[in-house]
Protein backbone atom coordinates (compact mmCIF):
# COMPACT_ATOMS: atom_id res chain seq x y z
CA UNK A 1 0.00 0.00 0.00
CA UNK A 2 3.29 2.12 -0.03
CA UNK A 3 2.61 3.49 -3.67
CA UNK A 4 -0.89 5.18 -1.91
CA UNK A 5 1.37 7.27 0.51
CA UNK A 6 2.57 10.46 -1.62
CA UNK A 7 -1.10 10.04 -3.68
CA UNK A 8 -2.88 13.44 -3.12
CA UNK A 9 -5.66 13.33 -0.68
CA UNK A 10 -8.00 13.59 -3.12
CA UNK A 11 -7.31 10.05 -5.17
CA UNK A 12 -5.90 8.51 -2.35
CA UNK A 13 -9.47 8.59 -0.81
CA UNK A 14 -10.66 7.30 -4.71
CA UNK A 15 -8.17 4.93 -4.48
CA UNK A 16 -8.99 3.84 -1.19
CA UNK A 17 -12.90 3.54 -1.75
CA UNK A 18 -12.52 1.62 -5.37
CA UNK A 19 -10.01 -1.20 -3.56
CA UNK A 20 -12.52 -1.52 -0.91
CA UNK A 21 -15.46 -1.91 -3.32
CA UNK A 22 -13.51 -3.61 -5.99
CA UNK A 23 -12.23 -6.24 -2.87
CA UNK A 24 -15.82 -6.99 -2.23
CA UNK A 25 -17.63 -6.82 -5.32
CA UNK A 26 -14.71 -9.98 -6.50
CA UNK A 27 -15.33 -11.89 -3.25
CA UNK A 28 -19.03 -11.89 -3.60
CA UNK A 29 -18.83 -12.66 -7.61
CA UNK A 30 -16.35 -15.44 -6.74
CA UNK A 31 -18.92 -16.97 -3.71
CA UNK A 32 -21.59 -16.89 -6.43
CA UNK A 33 -19.28 -18.86 -8.78
CA UNK A 34 -18.73 -21.35 -6.21
CA UNK A 35 -22.44 -21.52 -5.12
CA UNK A 36 -23.26 -21.82 -8.58
CA UNK A 37 -20.70 -24.46 -9.43
CA UNK A 38 -21.98 -26.87 -6.62
CA UNK A 39 -25.81 -25.99 -7.21
CA UNK A 40 -25.38 -27.05 -10.90
CA UNK A 41 -23.40 -30.47 -10.18
CA UNK A 42 -26.42 -30.88 -7.91
CA UNK A 43 -29.23 -30.09 -10.13
CA UNK A 44 -27.23 -32.15 -13.03
CA UNK A 45 -26.52 -35.30 -10.62
CA UNK A 46 -30.28 -35.09 -9.65
CA UNK A 47 -31.59 -35.09 -13.30
CA UNK A 48 -29.42 -37.68 -14.21
CA UNK A 49 -30.59 -39.76 -11.12
CA UNK A 50 -34.13 -39.30 -12.73
CA UNK A 51 -33.32 -39.78 -15.95
CA UNK A 52 -31.65 -43.06 -14.68
CA UNK A 53 -34.74 -44.44 -12.94
CA UNK A 54 -37.10 -43.93 -15.79
CA UNK A 55 -34.60 -45.64 -18.21
CA UNK A 56 -34.48 -48.40 -15.02
CA UNK A 57 -38.36 -48.44 -14.96
CA UNK A 58 -38.40 -48.89 -18.91
CA UNK A 59 -35.58 -52.05 -18.68
CA UNK A 60 -37.25 -54.04 -15.94
CA UNK A 61 -39.63 -55.99 -18.40
CA UNK A 62 -36.14 -56.16 -21.33
CA UNK A 63 -33.83 -57.42 -18.64
CA UNK A 64 -36.45 -59.81 -17.13
CA UNK A 65 -36.92 -61.15 -20.51
CA UNK A 66 -33.88 -60.97 -21.84
CA UNK A 67 -34.74 -58.75 -24.84
CA UNK A 68 -31.94 -57.36 -25.96
CA UNK A 69 -33.43 -55.57 -28.90
CA UNK A 70 -36.01 -53.95 -26.54
CA UNK A 71 -33.22 -52.63 -24.39
CA UNK A 72 -30.96 -51.26 -26.74
CA UNK A 73 -34.46 -49.45 -28.21
CA UNK A 74 -34.89 -47.81 -25.21
CA UNK A 75 -30.87 -47.07 -24.72
CA UNK A 76 -31.19 -45.43 -28.02
CA UNK A 77 -34.23 -43.13 -27.37
CA UNK A 78 -31.33 -41.23 -25.08
CA UNK A 79 -29.87 -40.24 -27.79
CA UNK A 80 -32.33 -37.13 -27.54
CA UNK A 81 -30.44 -35.75 -24.35
CA UNK A 82 -27.49 -33.87 -26.17
CA UNK A 83 -25.04 -34.06 -22.67
CA UNK A 84 -25.32 -38.12 -22.10
CA UNK A 85 -22.35 -40.05 -23.51
CA UNK A 86 -22.89 -43.34 -23.06
CA UNK A 87 -25.34 -45.61 -21.14
CA UNK A 88 -25.67 -49.54 -20.84
CA UNK A 89 -28.24 -52.23 -19.38
CA UNK A 90 -26.52 -54.74 -17.11
CA UNK A 91 -28.45 -58.27 -16.02
CA UNK A 92 -28.78 -59.46 -13.02
CA UNK A 93 -25.20 -61.21 -12.79
CA UNK A 94 -23.84 -57.92 -13.81
CA UNK A 95 -23.33 -58.98 -17.59
CA UNK A 96 -22.85 -55.89 -19.95
CA UNK A 97 -26.68 -56.71 -21.43
CA UNK A 98 -27.37 -53.59 -23.98
CA UNK A 99 -24.91 -50.45 -24.50
CA UNK A 100 -25.19 -47.46 -26.51
CA UNK A 101 -22.70 -44.58 -26.76
CA UNK A 102 -22.79 -41.20 -28.77
CA UNK A 103 -21.12 -41.46 -31.96
CA UNK A 104 -17.67 -39.54 -31.58
CA UNK A 105 -18.14 -39.90 -27.89
CA UNK A 106 -14.91 -41.36 -26.16
CA UNK A 107 -15.41 -43.01 -22.95
CA UNK A 108 -16.09 -46.98 -23.18
CA UNK A 109 -18.77 -48.39 -21.37
CA UNK A 110 -17.76 -50.50 -18.29
CA UNK A 111 -17.99 -53.97 -18.67
CA UNK A 112 -19.11 -54.79 -15.26
CA UNK A 113 -21.87 -51.85 -12.60
CA UNK A 114 -19.75 -50.24 -10.30
CA UNK A 115 -21.52 -49.84 -7.12
CA UNK A 116 -25.03 -47.62 -6.92
CA UNK A 117 -24.73 -43.74 -6.80
CA UNK A 118 -23.11 -41.01 -9.08
CA UNK A 119 -19.68 -40.18 -9.29
CA UNK A 120 -17.94 -36.86 -11.01
CA UNK A 121 -15.22 -37.82 -12.56
CA UNK A 122 -12.84 -35.87 -14.43
CA UNK A 123 -14.74 -34.19 -17.37
CA UNK A 124 -18.03 -36.11 -16.70
CA UNK A 125 -20.43 -37.68 -14.26
CA UNK A 126 -20.71 -41.82 -14.16
CA UNK A 127 -24.17 -43.33 -12.53
CA UNK A 128 -25.15 -46.99 -11.65
CA UNK A 129 -28.77 -47.44 -11.13
CA UNK A 130 -30.57 -50.69 -9.98
CA UNK A 131 -33.08 -52.51 -12.32
CA UNK A 132 -35.60 -53.68 -9.44
CA UNK A 133 -39.04 -55.42 -10.02
CA UNK A 134 -41.01 -56.09 -7.64
CA UNK A 135 -38.84 -55.39 -4.93
CA UNK A 136 -35.82 -57.26 -6.29
CA UNK A 137 -32.39 -56.17 -7.98
CA UNK A 138 -32.59 -57.90 -11.14
CA UNK A 139 -30.13 -55.63 -13.52
CA UNK A 140 -27.94 -51.94 -13.28
CA UNK A 141 -28.48 -49.09 -15.57
CA UNK A 142 -25.37 -46.92 -16.52
CA UNK A 143 -25.41 -43.57 -17.37
CA UNK A 144 -22.61 -40.52 -18.28
CA UNK A 145 -23.05 -37.45 -18.82
CA UNK A 146 -20.71 -34.67 -20.08
CA UNK A 147 -20.01 -31.76 -17.68
CA UNK A 148 -19.40 -29.52 -20.46
CA UNK A 149 -23.00 -28.13 -19.84
CA UNK A 150 -22.04 -27.18 -15.98
CA UNK A 151 -18.83 -24.97 -17.81
CA UNK A 152 -20.69 -23.21 -20.46
CA UNK A 153 -23.09 -22.15 -17.69
CA UNK A 154 -20.57 -20.80 -15.15
CA UNK A 155 -18.63 -19.03 -17.63
CA UNK A 156 -21.89 -17.53 -18.95
CA UNK A 157 -22.31 -16.73 -15.08
CA UNK A 158 -18.91 -15.34 -14.80
CA UNK A 159 -19.25 -12.98 -17.85
CA UNK A 160 -22.49 -11.63 -16.19
CA UNK A 161 -20.65 -11.67 -13.06
CA UNK A 162 -17.63 -9.28 -14.62
CA UNK A 163 -20.22 -7.16 -16.38
CA UNK A 164 -21.82 -6.68 -12.96
CA UNK A 165 -18.27 -5.64 -11.22
CA UNK A 166 -17.26 -3.30 -14.37
CA UNK A 167 -20.55 -1.51 -14.19
CA UNK A 168 -20.88 -1.61 -10.00
CA UNK A 169 -17.12 -0.36 -10.52
CA UNK A 170 -18.17 2.53 -12.61
CA UNK A 171 -20.98 3.65 -9.96
CA UNK A 172 -18.31 3.00 -7.16
CA UNK A 173 -16.11 5.45 -9.04
CA UNK A 174 -18.09 7.96 -9.27
CA UNK A 175 -19.79 8.10 -5.83
CA UNK A 176 -16.32 8.09 -4.52
CA UNK A 177 -15.20 10.65 -6.42
CA UNK A 178 -17.99 12.28 -5.23
CA UNK A 179 -17.94 11.43 -1.49
CA UNK A 180 -14.34 12.05 -1.29
CA UNK A 181 -14.85 15.70 -1.13
CA UNK A 182 -16.35 15.21 2.24
CA UNK A 183 -13.32 14.44 3.98
CA UNK A 184 -10.57 16.14 1.38
CA UNK A 185 -11.87 19.51 1.28
CA UNK A 186 -11.38 20.09 4.38
CA UNK A 187 -8.28 18.72 4.87
CA UNK A 188 -7.07 20.85 2.22
CA UNK A 189 -9.18 23.87 3.24
CA UNK A 190 -6.91 22.93 6.37
CA UNK A 191 -3.44 22.71 4.99
CA UNK A 192 -4.47 25.83 2.16
CA UNK A 193 -5.11 28.17 5.69
CA UNK A 194 -1.46 26.68 7.19
CA UNK A 195 0.07 27.65 4.00
CA UNK A 196 -1.33 31.16 3.79
CA UNK A 197 -0.21 31.53 7.64
CA UNK A 198 3.83 30.39 6.77
CA UNK A 199 3.88 32.60 3.51
CA UNK A 200 2.06 36.08 5.29
CA UNK A 201 3.19 35.32 8.42
CA UNK A 202 -0.46 36.70 9.35
CA UNK A 203 -1.84 34.61 12.51
CA UNK A 204 -5.35 36.94 12.14
CA UNK A 205 -6.32 34.43 9.54
CA UNK A 206 -8.37 31.38 10.28
CA UNK A 207 -9.83 28.31 9.06
CA UNK A 208 -13.29 27.31 8.32
CA UNK A 209 -15.18 24.81 10.41
CA UNK A 210 -17.10 22.58 7.96
CA UNK A 211 -18.03 19.60 9.57
CA UNK A 212 -18.94 18.75 13.60
CA UNK A 213 -16.84 15.62 13.09
CA UNK A 214 -13.08 15.04 13.69
CA UNK A 215 -11.90 16.81 11.38
CA UNK A 216 -14.38 19.31 12.48
CA UNK A 217 -12.20 19.05 15.82
CA UNK A 218 -9.21 19.64 13.88
CA UNK A 219 -10.06 22.40 12.59
CA UNK A 220 -10.81 23.81 15.92
CA UNK A 221 -7.69 22.88 17.38
CA UNK A 222 -5.95 24.26 14.62
CA UNK A 223 -7.34 27.87 15.36
CA UNK A 224 -7.17 27.87 18.97
CA UNK A 225 -3.44 27.24 18.12
CA UNK A 226 -3.11 30.58 15.74
CA UNK A 227 -4.87 32.62 18.23
CA UNK A 228 -2.23 31.45 20.94
CA UNK A 229 0.24 32.62 18.30
CA UNK A 230 -1.73 35.52 17.11
CA UNK A 231 -1.59 36.76 21.05
CA UNK A 232 1.64 35.86 21.69
CA UNK A 233 3.09 37.76 18.48
CA UNK A 234 1.17 40.82 19.64
CA UNK A 235 2.44 40.91 22.75
CA UNK A 236 6.22 40.13 21.35
CA UNK A 237 5.65 42.67 19.06
CA UNK A 238 4.63 45.53 22.04
CA UNK A 239 7.57 44.28 23.67
CA UNK A 240 9.83 44.76 21.51
CA UNK A 241 8.55 48.18 20.65
CA UNK A 242 8.73 48.86 23.92
CA UNK A 243 12.51 47.74 23.87
CA UNK A 244 12.88 49.74 20.99
CA UNK A 245 11.09 53.06 22.58
CA UNK A 246 13.37 52.14 25.63
CA UNK A 247 16.92 51.81 23.40
CA UNK A 248 15.87 55.08 21.60
CA UNK A 249 15.29 56.90 24.95
CA UNK A 250 18.48 55.72 26.30
CA UNK A 251 20.46 56.58 23.17
CA UNK A 252 19.22 59.95 23.34
CA UNK A 253 20.01 60.40 26.90
CA UNK A 254 23.68 58.64 26.05
CA UNK A 255 23.81 61.24 22.94
CA UNK A 256 22.73 64.54 25.33
CA UNK A 257 25.28 62.95 27.88
CA UNK A 258 27.99 63.02 25.96
CA UNK A 259 27.03 65.90 24.30
CA UNK A 260 26.90 67.64 27.62
CA UNK A 261 30.61 65.72 28.34
CA UNK A 262 32.25 67.50 25.43
CA UNK A 263 30.72 70.61 26.39
CA UNK A 264 32.07 70.66 30.05
CA UNK A 265 35.41 68.87 28.28
CA UNK A 266 35.38 72.30 26.10
CA UNK A 267 34.71 74.45 28.93
CA UNK A 268 37.35 72.81 30.94
CA UNK A 269 40.14 73.12 28.08
CA UNK A 270 38.45 76.88 27.71
CA UNK A 271 39.01 77.44 31.64
CA UNK A 272 42.87 76.27 31.76
CA UNK A 273 43.18 77.97 28.69
CA UNK A 274 42.30 81.15 29.92
CA UNK A 275 43.35 80.44 33.60
CA UNK A 276 46.96 79.36 32.20
CA UNK A 277 46.91 82.77 30.30
CA UNK A 278 45.76 84.86 32.82
CA UNK A 279 48.40 83.18 35.02
CA UNK A 280 51.32 83.65 32.88
CA UNK A 281 51.17 87.67 33.23
CA UNK A 282 51.45 88.04 36.96
CA UNK A 283 54.09 85.32 36.71
CA UNK A 284 56.44 87.43 34.40
CA UNK A 285 55.54 90.13 36.60
CA UNK A 286 57.17 88.36 39.72
CA UNK A 287 59.70 87.22 37.90
CA UNK A 288 60.54 90.98 36.27
CA UNK A 289 60.08 92.25 40.03
CA UNK A 290 62.50 89.45 41.07
CA UNK A 291 65.03 90.92 38.65
CA UNK A 292 64.37 94.56 39.76
CA UNK A 293 65.26 93.41 43.43
CA UNK A 294 68.12 91.60 42.13
CA UNK A 295 69.48 94.49 39.98
CA UNK A 296 68.25 97.43 41.84
CA UNK A 297 68.52 96.33 45.66
CA UNK A 298 72.17 94.54 44.82
CA UNK A 299 73.80 96.04 47.76
CA UNK A 300 71.15 96.05 50.15
CA UNK A 301 70.80 92.12 50.23
CA UNK A 302 73.43 89.49 51.11
CA UNK A 303 74.41 86.86 49.62
CA UNK A 304 71.78 84.61 51.13
CA UNK A 305 69.08 86.84 50.23
CA UNK A 306 70.57 87.28 46.52
CA UNK A 307 70.75 83.17 46.26
CA UNK A 308 66.73 83.24 47.68
CA UNK A 309 65.50 85.91 44.96
CA UNK A 310 67.42 84.24 42.01
CA UNK A 311 65.83 80.54 43.54
CA UNK A 312 62.24 82.76 43.09
CA UNK A 313 63.26 83.68 39.39
CA UNK A 314 64.33 80.09 38.60
CA UNK A 315 60.82 78.48 39.84
CA UNK A 316 58.68 81.00 38.09
CA UNK A 317 60.91 79.91 34.95
CA UNK A 318 59.28 76.74 35.79
CA UNK A 319 56.51 77.36 36.68
CA UNK A 320 55.85 79.10 33.45
CA UNK A 321 56.63 76.14 31.39
CA UNK A 322 54.60 74.22 33.23
CA UNK A 323 51.99 76.70 32.12
CA UNK A 324 53.01 76.61 28.61
CA UNK A 325 52.30 72.86 28.62
CA UNK A 326 48.83 73.39 30.30
CA UNK A 327 48.40 75.90 27.62
CA UNK A 328 49.39 73.66 24.83
CA UNK A 329 47.39 70.87 26.09
CA UNK A 330 44.30 73.12 26.56
CA UNK A 331 44.55 74.52 23.12
CA UNK A 332 44.21 70.90 21.76
CA UNK A 333 40.98 70.90 22.47
CA UNK A 334 39.96 74.28 21.67
CA UNK A 335 40.86 73.89 17.64
CA UNK A 336 39.18 71.98 15.27
CA UNK A 337 40.79 69.03 13.50
CA UNK A 338 41.88 69.40 10.18
CA UNK A 339 41.45 66.08 8.76
CA UNK A 340 42.96 65.35 5.33
CA UNK A 341 44.11 62.28 3.73
CA UNK A 342 48.20 62.73 5.01
CA UNK A 343 51.14 60.92 4.21
CA UNK A 344 52.77 60.06 7.09
CA UNK A 345 56.08 59.65 5.26
CA UNK A 346 56.31 63.30 4.74
CA UNK A 347 55.23 63.99 8.03
CA UNK A 348 57.90 61.64 9.64
CA UNK A 349 60.22 63.27 7.43
CA UNK A 350 60.03 66.54 8.31
CA UNK A 351 60.15 66.13 12.20
CA UNK A 352 63.17 64.37 11.75
CA UNK A 353 64.54 66.88 10.02
CA UNK A 354 63.60 69.66 12.74
CA UNK A 355 65.66 66.87 14.87
CA UNK A 356 68.52 66.95 12.49
CA UNK A 357 70.76 68.72 15.06
CA UNK A 358 69.55 67.13 18.00
CA UNK A 359 69.90 63.20 16.20
CA UNK A 360 73.26 64.17 14.72
CA UNK A 361 74.97 65.37 18.22
CA UNK A 362 73.27 61.96 19.95
CA UNK A 363 74.22 59.93 16.65
CA UNK A 364 71.19 58.83 16.68
CA UNK A 365 70.73 55.73 13.86
CA UNK A 366 67.10 56.30 12.54
CA UNK A 367 65.34 53.72 10.68
CA UNK A 368 62.17 53.42 8.64
CA UNK A 369 61.95 49.76 7.92
CA UNK A 370 58.97 50.58 4.83
CA UNK A 371 57.16 53.28 3.87
CA UNK A 372 54.48 54.21 5.98
CA UNK A 373 51.07 54.09 4.48
CA UNK A 374 49.08 57.02 4.38
CA UNK A 375 46.52 58.32 6.87
CA UNK A 376 43.45 60.64 7.74
CA UNK A 377 44.08 62.78 10.34
CA UNK A 378 45.64 66.57 11.36
CA UNK A 379 48.64 66.64 9.79
CA UNK A 380 50.19 69.13 12.48
CA UNK A 381 48.99 67.15 15.37
CA UNK A 382 50.22 63.83 13.56
CA UNK A 383 53.93 65.35 13.31
CA UNK A 384 53.45 66.35 16.78
CA UNK A 385 53.06 62.65 18.04
CA UNK A 386 55.44 61.59 15.77
CA UNK A 387 57.94 64.43 17.39
CA UNK A 388 56.93 63.81 20.95
CA UNK A 389 57.66 60.15 20.72
CA UNK A 390 61.07 60.32 18.96
CA UNK A 391 62.32 62.79 21.18
CA UNK A 392 61.63 60.97 24.23
CA UNK A 393 62.81 57.80 22.57
CA UNK A 394 66.09 59.72 22.02
CA UNK A 395 66.06 61.39 25.72
CA UNK A 396 64.93 57.99 27.78
CA UNK A 397 68.08 56.37 26.18
CA UNK A 398 71.68 55.14 27.86
CA UNK A 399 72.84 53.28 24.97
CA UNK A 400 76.28 54.39 23.73
CA UNK A 401 74.37 53.76 20.07
CA UNK A 402 71.29 55.16 20.24
CA UNK A 403 68.52 53.36 17.78
CA UNK A 404 65.06 54.62 16.87
CA UNK A 405 62.74 52.63 14.56
CA UNK A 406 59.72 54.14 12.89
CA UNK A 407 56.92 51.73 11.69
CA UNK A 408 53.79 50.01 11.43
CA UNK A 409 51.76 46.85 11.29
CA UNK A 410 49.40 46.24 8.86
CA UNK A 411 45.59 46.50 10.00
CA UNK A 412 42.40 47.92 10.11
CA UNK A 413 43.28 50.74 10.77
CA UNK A 414 47.06 50.37 10.67
CA UNK A 415 49.22 49.80 13.99
CA UNK A 416 52.14 52.45 13.56
CA UNK A 417 54.88 52.57 15.93
CA UNK A 418 58.54 54.60 17.69
CA UNK A 419 60.82 52.21 19.30
CA UNK A 420 63.98 52.81 20.79
CA UNK A 421 66.68 50.92 22.86
CA UNK A 422 66.39 52.78 25.91
CA UNK A 423 66.11 52.67 29.47
CA UNK A 424 62.51 51.12 28.91
CA UNK A 425 59.94 51.52 31.28
CA UNK A 426 58.30 49.14 33.93
CA UNK A 427 54.80 47.96 33.82
CA UNK A 428 53.19 49.69 36.64
CA UNK A 429 54.26 52.80 34.94
CA UNK A 430 52.02 51.62 31.64
CA UNK A 431 49.37 54.19 32.92
CA UNK A 432 50.69 56.98 35.05
CA UNK A 433 53.25 58.41 32.38
CA UNK A 434 49.99 59.25 30.14
CA UNK A 435 49.25 61.59 33.08
CA UNK A 436 49.82 64.94 32.66
CA UNK A 437 53.13 66.46 34.59
CA UNK A 438 53.74 63.03 35.71
CA UNK A 439 57.55 62.23 35.17
CA UNK A 440 59.24 59.34 36.68
CA UNK A 441 62.68 60.73 37.02
CA UNK A 442 64.22 63.53 39.11
CA UNK A 443 63.52 67.03 37.58
CA UNK A 444 66.74 67.55 35.98
CA UNK A 445 67.70 64.04 35.30
CA UNK A 446 67.43 62.92 31.24
CA UNK A 447 67.45 66.53 30.35
CA UNK A 448 64.72 67.65 32.21
CA UNK A 449 61.19 67.90 31.16
CA UNK A 450 57.38 68.96 32.33
CA UNK A 451 55.70 65.13 31.90
CA UNK A 452 53.07 66.32 29.62
CA UNK A 453 54.23 65.13 26.16
CA UNK A 454 52.59 61.94 26.31
CA UNK A 455 49.50 63.43 27.56
CA UNK A 456 49.20 65.73 24.22
CA UNK A 457 50.10 62.46 22.44
CA UNK A 458 47.36 60.53 23.91
CA UNK A 459 44.63 63.51 23.68
CA UNK A 460 45.34 63.71 19.90
CA UNK A 461 45.46 60.13 19.28
CA UNK A 462 42.05 59.83 20.83
CA UNK A 463 40.95 63.11 19.39
CA UNK A 464 41.44 60.86 16.09
CA UNK A 465 39.16 58.25 17.75
CA UNK A 466 42.49 56.10 18.09
CA UNK A 467 44.05 54.76 20.63
CA UNK A 468 48.19 54.23 22.08
CA UNK A 469 49.78 51.19 24.59
CA UNK A 470 53.25 51.27 25.75
CA UNK A 471 55.37 48.00 25.34
CA UNK A 472 58.61 47.79 26.78
CA UNK A 473 61.33 45.94 28.65
CA UNK A 474 63.56 47.84 30.75
CA UNK A 475 67.03 48.07 30.15
CA UNK A 476 66.24 47.17 26.53
CA UNK A 477 63.66 49.33 24.83
CA UNK A 478 60.27 50.91 24.87
CA UNK A 479 57.78 50.76 21.56
CA UNK A 480 55.03 52.76 21.65
CA UNK A 481 51.93 51.69 19.32
CA UNK A 482 48.87 54.04 18.47
CA UNK A 483 46.55 54.00 15.47
CA UNK A 484 44.36 56.94 13.84
CA UNK A 485 41.14 55.69 13.63
CA UNK A 486 39.13 53.20 15.34
CA UNK A 487 39.12 49.57 14.92
CA UNK A 488 40.34 46.50 16.74
CA UNK A 489 44.09 46.63 15.46
CA UNK A 490 45.99 47.25 18.67
CA UNK A 491 45.02 43.90 20.12
CA UNK A 492 47.26 43.04 22.90
CA UNK A 493 50.33 41.16 21.03
CA UNK A 494 53.15 42.89 20.36
CA UNK A 495 54.57 44.71 17.16
CA UNK A 496 57.42 42.43 16.24
CA UNK A 497 60.70 44.50 15.54
CA UNK A 498 61.36 44.91 11.47
CA UNK A 499 65.04 45.15 12.37
CA UNK A 500 66.51 41.99 14.59
CA UNK A 501 69.19 43.40 15.85
CA UNK A 502 66.89 46.21 17.58
P1 LIG B 1 58.60 64.34 29.86
O1 LIG B 1 59.40 63.68 28.79
O2 LIG B 1 58.49 65.80 29.68
O3 LIG B 1 59.01 63.92 31.22
P2 LIG B 1 56.48 62.72 28.86
O4 LIG B 1 54.99 62.80 29.06
O5 LIG B 1 56.93 62.76 27.47
O6 LIG B 1 57.11 63.82 29.73
O7 LIG B 1 56.93 61.36 29.48
C1 LIG B 1 56.49 60.98 30.78
C2 LIG B 1 57.47 60.03 31.40
O8 LIG B 1 57.42 58.79 30.72
C3 LIG B 1 58.90 60.48 31.25
O9 LIG B 1 59.25 61.30 32.34
C4 LIG B 1 59.67 59.17 31.24
O10 LIG B 1 59.93 58.78 32.56
C5 LIG B 1 58.74 58.21 30.64
N1 LIG B 1 59.05 57.98 29.20
C6 LIG B 1 58.47 58.59 28.16
N2 LIG B 1 58.97 58.12 26.99
C7 LIG B 1 59.89 57.18 27.34
C8 LIG B 1 60.76 56.31 26.59
N3 LIG B 1 60.79 56.32 25.25
N4 LIG B 1 61.55 55.46 27.28
C9 LIG B 1 61.53 55.45 28.63
N5 LIG B 1 60.75 56.23 29.39
C10 LIG B 1 59.93 57.09 28.75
Amino acid sequence: MSFLRDLPIRRKLVAILMIATGGALLLAGAGLLTLDYIRLRQDMATDLETLAEIVARNSTASVSFQDIGDAEETLTALDAKPSLLGAAVYDRRGNLFAQWKRPGAHPDVPLRPGPEGHVFGSGSLVLFEPVVLDGETIGAVYLESSLSEIWRRLRLRALTIAAVFLVAALVALGLSSGLQGLISKPVLHLADTARAVSERNDYSLRAEKQSADELGRLVDAFNQMLSQIEERDTELQAAKEELENRVEARTRELRQANDELQQTNRELDDFAYIASHDLKEPLRGIHNYSMFLLEDYADKLDAEGRSKLETLMRLTRRMEVLIDSLLQYSRLGRIDLTLEEVDLNEVVAEVLENLDVNLKAEEVEVSIPRRLPGAFCDRVQAGEIFHNLIVNGVKYNDSPRKRIEIGYREGQPPVFYVRDNGIGIPDKHYDAIFRIFKRLHAREKYGGGTGAGLTIVKKIVERHNGSIRVESVPGEGTTFCFTLAKGDSLAEHPVEPADPAG
